[in-house]
């Protein structure tokens, strides 16, 4: 089957780049699992913070925040970001403030919010409104549509196996063999291992995983209202969801490739730090999961054409700011490979490129 774009992965990354490059070229999507979505597209805490990442990512997230307002009915609702912190970590919680642009409020306006939030231990409490949940299932899905109308399509259960570039351009083998002179790498935690099968020096991205509980609401109170707060340093976080509240312990741990499960003991240590602030106990957990974050050496995305294979083009390394970005990310992308002059500013456009892991 040919194409003038193969795009290598369906989750927020590739759906959102093969939408964008539709428009001008016809794309097939091959996606290994039998549904889009599946790896840490499905499994993230769905929320956009403009403030959180490298300045690169903050222009992407602040480029993307219009899209996912006003696009297709708008995908944001409101939910808030809070910081709550304990006498002495009075210095950590100074830089989350700043780190974050968020305003310190009174330990009374903590508790008017967050009514579970344990006297005893809090001693400092930040706020802004500025932060969002993401319908990311809906984002997902309309970007699908737009593939389609556009003329593309999303294959699911095709594993790409090979990868050779002939005279002609890509031949991939993914069950069947597809063709096509443009080979976008959207692969998620797997991004460096499809540049290896491809013939292309990979670029350090590496997948750190983050683990997840859902418990039942704390004390059966209604947390619809509430924000997601945080432990200073994102040592821990909660966040309502669909009536119960989600629990990660922010870790971050190297790992290779996979199906990602929740470690026990590392959601036990991440649960005690979320109870220190909670005067609710922690109940046995609904569900646990846990996904892959893909980080490049620097923390940043990684969008655009190698600069050694440039028909070889990157779309990876979105760590965990995969959704906030998405937007924009997949807008610049599409960019690049046509060729047109990005609409972001020109510092961040480089910080971004894949040339820059390569000097
Ligand atoms: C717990 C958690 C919380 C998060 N919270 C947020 C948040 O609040 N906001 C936010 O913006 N981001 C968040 N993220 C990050 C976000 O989820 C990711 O950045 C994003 O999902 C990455 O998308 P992706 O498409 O690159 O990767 P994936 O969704 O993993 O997609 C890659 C796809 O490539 C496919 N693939 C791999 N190899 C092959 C092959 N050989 N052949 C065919 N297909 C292949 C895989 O099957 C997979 O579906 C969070 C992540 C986690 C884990």
């Amino acid at each position: 089957m040919n194409a003038d774009i193969i795009v290598i992965g369906g989750g927020i990354a590739g759906l959102s780049a093969a939408a964008r490059l539709s428009a001008d070229a016809k794309v097939i999507l091959l996606e290994m699992e039998s549904a889009t979505g599946y790896h840490a597209s499905g499994r993230s805490a769905a929320l956009i913070e403009q403030n959180y990442g490298a300045p690169s990512v903050q222009a992407l997230n602040r480029a993307s925040v219009g899209y996912l307002r006003d696009a297709n009915g708008g995908y944001l609702t409101p939910r808030g970001l809070m910081i709550v912190a304990s006498a002495d970590e009075r210095e950590a919680f100074q830089i989350d403030l700043g780190k974050m642009g968020v305003d310190e409020i009174s330990v009374q306006e903590a508790r008017d919010m967050v009514p579970v939030l344990e006297r005893e231990t809090l001693a400092f409490a930040g706020y802004h409104a500025d932060a969002f949940d993401i319908d990311t299932d809906r984002l997902m899905q309309d970007f699908i549509r737009i593939l389609k109308r556009n003329g593309g399509q999303v294959l699911t259960d095709r594993t790409v196996t090979a990868i050779r570039q002939e005279a002609g351009g890509w031949s991939v083998t993914a069950g069947a063999e597809y063709t096509a002179p443009t080979l976008v790498n959207a692969g998620g935690a797997w991004a460096d291992l499809i540049a290896g099968i491809a013939g292309v020096t990979p670029l350090g991205i590496v997948p750190h995983r983050r683990s997840m509980a859902r418990i039942k609401a704390p004390g059966g109170h209604d947390v619809g209202g509430w924000p997601m707060f945080f432990g200073v340093g994102e040592t821990w976080y909660a966040k309502p969801d669909a009536g119960a509240l989600i629990i990660s312990p922010a870790d971050e741990d190297a790992t290779h490739p996979h199906d990602a499960f929740a470690d026990d003991m590392t959601l036990a240590e991440g649960l005690a730090r979320y109870q220190q602030f909670v005067a609710e106990p922690v109940t046995k957990p609904l569900a646990t999961w846990a996904g892959l974050r893909s980080f490049a050496p620097d923390r940043t995305l990684v969008l655009g054409r190698d600069p050694e294979v440039p028909e070889f083009v990157w779309c990876a390394g979105q760590g965990g700011y995969g959704f906030q970005t998405a937007a924009a990310a997949s807008l610049l992308l599409a960019d690049l490979v046509a060729g047109r002059a990005p609409e972001l500013d020109k510092t961040s456009v480089a910080a971004l490129k894949p040339d820059r892991l390569r000097a």
